[in-house]
């Protein structure tokens, strides 16, 4: 019997499948809108105006500006674009940068947002917004910034490099382990990170060894949106206050920081939260850090923050800032704990061993 629970269904259409990017027009048009402005990141720029042409007048014009960590400068700038053209709604090709950027207008106007999500970070079922200003990072929810559509169109990853196919798929695994002993965790998120976490095993492997595999390509954006909801229905912990942290403090790369910290997070977690994680854990093999850690090293992911640029001499600091705004853990979050589990990730050791 399922202990008490709250559930809160979030709204929002979802449409998947191979060649979907097709029914852009059709989805901006049942939102009521004409005028879309085409968001993505100038390596994207070549997609985005492909799009453009493709919606003919429902196209009133591009940005391909959009950031990593979504600076307001590049939002400031785009909103002077989507003013200026007479935009009605975006379009956001892209991943978690280019998503961000369409929220963060979306979150200023009320802009309805069609996100054509081409990585698996999961932002675009969210209604949380981190953006960029003289340097810090701050987050915010409001139901403005979830995008109202959301097509997942598995062609537009089959070029995503495999280096970013692997460390955003690990991105989107540490929702769904968080997930899983989130406070406000209940039956149906947990069902749903298992799902994910299983989809995103499955297919990354098969990536790996063909990155143009369309049906593996499908399985992982299938994880992907998943995963996706879980960060975007409950609250995440460790891992991810971790990730920001460290991430924002040091200026570490999004997805490789996930991918590195999950196992540890994980291996820190699983002893305080055994039942929440025990299906998971049997998903590899019944340690779940360790398990973690084995498949990341499989598929090639990055294993130590040493790699991203990390100082061993910055690990101190590290661990004092990641324990000063209290937070829901399972595990107490101590000085010395989070030192230990910075250490093992610095130096890519499996956690666990000695
Ligand atoms: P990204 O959007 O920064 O993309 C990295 C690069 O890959 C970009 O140049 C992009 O144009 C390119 N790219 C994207 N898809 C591609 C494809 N299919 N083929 C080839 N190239 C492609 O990376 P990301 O990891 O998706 O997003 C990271 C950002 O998203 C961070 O700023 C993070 O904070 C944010 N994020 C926010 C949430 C949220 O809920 N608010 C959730 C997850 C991530």
């Amino acid at each position: 019997m399922p202990d008490p629970f709250i559930y809160t269904a979030s709204p929002g259409r979802v449409v998947f499948g191979p060649g979907t990017l097709a029914r852009v027009g059709d989805e901006i048009a049942s939102l009521g809108c004409r005028r879309a402005l085409i968001l993505s990141t100038a390596f994207q720029k070549p997609e985005a105006e492909g799009l453009a042409a493709q919606l003919g007048n429902l196209a009133a014009g591009t940005f391909t500006e959009a950031a990593m960590h979504t600076p307001v400068a590049v939002t400031e700038k785009a909103m002077k674009v989507y003013e200026a053209i007479g935009a009605d709604c975006v379009v956001a090709l892209g991943g978690g940068s280019t998503i961000g950027l369409g929220k963060a207008i979306a979150w200023r106007n009320d802009a309805p947002q069609v996100v054509v999500a081409t990585t698996y970070a999961g932002s675009e079922v969210t209604d949380i917004l981190g953006q960029t200003e003289n340097g810090r990072k701050t987050t915010l929810r409001d139901p403005k910034i979830r995008p109202e559509t959301v097509i997942y169109d598995p062609d537009l990853t089959l070029g995503l490099p495999v280096p970013m196919s692997v460390a955003s798929g690990l991105n989107a695994m540490a929702h769904a382990v968080e997930g899983l002993y989130a406070p406000d965790a209940n039956p149906v998120t947990s069902m749903i990170s298992l799902e994910g976490l299983r989809a995103l095993k499955s297919a990354l492997p098969c990536i790996v060894a063909n990155p143009s595999d369309p049906e593996a390509r499908s399985e992982a954006l299938y994880g992907s949106w998943l995963c996706g909801i879980v960060l975007g229905s409950v609250a995440m912990s460790l891992h991810h206050k971790l990730c920001h942290t460290i991430g924002g403090g040091f200026d570490m790369p999004h997805a490789e920081t996930h991918a590195i910290l999950l196992p540890h997070t994980a291996a820190y977690n699983e002893t305080a939260a055994p039942q929440q994680l025990a299906r998971a854990a049997e998903l590899f093999g019944g340690d779940l850090g360790g398990g973690l850690y084995d498949f990341a090293k499989s598929i090639g992911a990055p294993l130590a923050l040493s790699d991203l640029g990390l100082r061993q001499a910055d690990l101190e600091r590290a661990a004092e800032m990641a324990v000063q705004n209290p937070y829901k853990n399972p595990r107490d979050v101590t000085r010395d704990g989070i030192l230990d589990l910075l250490t093992r990730a610095h130096a890519g050791q499996r956690p666990g061993a000695a």
